[in-house]
């Protein structure tokens, strides 16, 4: 079936509107998906495809998860949202849920990994304040990622270009990921807080070692500074436990949430201890959207399906399985990850972004963050039959 027979446009009719009327700050693969099932996608022409990266992590419970569908469907015929001004049950559940199943203090919602982190900045300088810091400094780590607003972004040093967005927020430093010393030199008495993702994402994958991690703690408990994981990308039972940090020796004082809370809906978290107490209070925050009771039965949807341990063991022997079979391949020069957050890097004999226009031509969906490195985040739902699926053509387009 050609687009015009299903009623879609045409790529090139998109790619006009495109060139005329959107910023341009995306490179799009050439292709438009129209329908996706579990792990499968399906363009507008009716082919078919296994998707290897999930919406960028979002889509954990796979596309379209029946469970998730209904939540939303009972809920918007029903009632859109009433703002924050008032009481809704959904969303005060969903706080309470998030912090049992964590930190286990309290919760502001936010729609997106930014705004999550917008939030954790904010109050962790707050919490700087009244312990006497007037100029608080955040230190994070020089590859990491956590997001696109003034102050995520600044904490984004690869991203962070003062020449085309200065003047950046002050009161940012940053150090390497794989040092554990270099926490010594840079957080002290000014310290507010240091900012990490557990395994970081859109470098490409790299697990943070234990050793960084236990140092980043030490530093924090040292200085009176509070943790933060960035957990927006390994969440939602991406690396085989609800979430990240489980895994690891250390727990953090503050985490973010997004990308699969929001069950395909625009959710994020910003999630504390106990010990912090009310975090921000009266007028310290707000978002308009947030908590909206559509999204939230979205994300009580997603939540039910992820957490279950069925599940996220699952997630663990797959992550497993799929990553030996990617250590078999030839081309693969290194495996990295944890459950199905993975990140391979190919030989140089292959571009990897020809590599993924390749897959996707044969019917693979998987990512391109570097120059030599794939990412691949499938559903966690995902069975080994559509795993097979996918490795066979990265195989053949490796081969
Ligand atoms: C995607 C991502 C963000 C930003 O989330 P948005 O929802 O795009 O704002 C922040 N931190 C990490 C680790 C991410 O992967």
């Amino acid at each position: 079936m050609s687009s015009e027979e299903s009623g879609h446009r045409s790529l090139k009719e998109l790619k006009e509107l495109e060139g005329t009327y959107a910023m341009p700050t995306y490179a799009r693969f050439p292709v438009r998906f129209v329908k996706g099932d579990g792990a499968l996608l399906w363009d507008a022409d009716g082919h078919e495809y296994v998707d290897f990266f999930a919406g960028l992590g979002v889509h954990n419970a796979g596309h379209c998860h029946p469970a998730i569908v209904s939540a939303i469907q009972a809920q918007v015929s029903e009632f859109m949202g009433s703002s924050n001004l008032y009481y809704s049950e959904p969303g005060l559940d969903l706080v309470k849920r998030l912090s049992e199943s964590s930190l286990g203090g309290r919760v502001f919602l936010a729609n997106t990994g930014t705004e999550a982190n917008e939030c954790a900045i904010k109050l962790v300088r707050k919490h700087a304040h009244a312990r006497g810091i007037d100029r608080p400094r955040i230190v994070s780590l020089d590859s990491g990622f956590h997001g696109r607003s003034m102050a995520p972004l600044t904490a984004t040093p690869r991203l962070a270009r003062e020449d085309l967005f200065g003047p950046l927020p002050r009161g940012f430093d940053s150090v390497a990921r794989d040092d554990p010393s270099a926490f010594d030199g840079v957080v002290g008495a000014d310290t507010a807080a240091v900012i990490i993702e557990p395994i970081q994402g859109e470098a490409g994958v790299y697990p943070i070692a234990d050793e960084v991690l236990l140092a980043a703690r030490e530093a924090c408990d040292r200085s009176g500074a509070l943790l933060i994981f960035d957990e927006v990308q390994t969440g939602m039972g991406r690396t085989g436990s609800l979430w990240a940090y489980q895994q690891t020796p250390v727990v953090p004082d503050v985490m973010t949430a997004a990308k699969a809370l929001g069950g395909g809906l625009p959710v994020g978290a910003c999630v504390i201890s106990a010990q912090l107490g009310e975090g921000l209070s009266l007028g310290d925050h707000g978002s308009t959207f947030a908590g909206g009771p559509v999204q939230i039965a979205a994300a009580h949807a997603a939540l039910d399906v992820l957490s279950d341990p069925e599940l996220l063991d699952q997630v663990i022997s797959n992550g497993e399985y799929l990553r030996a079979r990617l250590s078999d391949l030839d081309a693969v020069t290194e495996v990295r990850g944890r459950g199905l957050m993975i990140g391979i890097k190919i030989d140089d004999q292959h571009d990897a972004m020809a590599v993924g226009r390749a897959a996707l031509r044969e019917g693979l969906v998987l990512n391109v963050p570097g120059e030599r490195t794939l990412r691949l985040l499938p559903p966690l739902t995902i069975d080994r039959g559509t795993i097979d699926r996918g490795l066979s053509v990265l195989s053949s387009v490796l081969g």
